[in-house]
Order: structure tokens, then C-alpha cells, then sequence
């Protein structure tokens, strides 16, 4: 394998980990919490940072990563006191 992974925040190689990134929010007017949803991103395991790919044939970057792997949307939902 000549891709690796390269943290954007100049850590050099590195490896991945899936991050829930906040997609929706919904308050109440008080600021309690009604639902929330997030989807699942690739970042960096070391600084959560983006991730580039390093082709080692090329010596060169040649692509990102911010695609999400698996389509999916978790909510919860809380109800008013
Ligand atoms: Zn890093």
C-alpha cells in the first residue's frame, strides 16, 4: 500500500479515527436541548484535525479525506421538563 495518511495540522503520518460532527440542533427557547444529529467524519487520531492522503509513488499529496463511510444520523431526542 503506497497511500497513507497525513494529518493536516503538519503531524506527518498518521492514523484515522471517526468523529461525530454536530449536523442539526434544536433548542428550546430556555436552551435545553430538544434534538440534536450528527454524522460521522473522518479525522486525524492524533489532533482531530482533517486528513489529507500521501501517494508514497508520486512524493505528493493527492487527495483529502471528508467523505462520510457510513451514511448515518443519530438522534436524540430529550423531552422538556
Ligand atoms: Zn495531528
Amino acid at each position: 500500500m503506497s497511500l497513507e495518511f497525513v494529518c493536516s495540522n503538519g503531524c506527518g503520518v498518521c492514523k484515522i479515527r471517526l468523529a461525530d460532527f454536530e449536523v442539526y440542533r434544536s433548542e428550546t427557547l430556555d436552551g435545553d436541548l430538544i434534538e440534536r444529529r450528527t454524522a460521522p467524519h473522518i479525522v486525524s487520531a492524533c489532533c482531530g484535525f482533517a486528513v489529507d492522503v500521501w501517494d508514497e509513488r508520486v512524493q505528493d499529496v493527492t487527495g483529502s479525506v471528508s467523505v462520510e463511510p457510513v451514511p448515518r444520523v443519530s438522534v436524540e431526542i430529550r423531552e422538556a421538563p
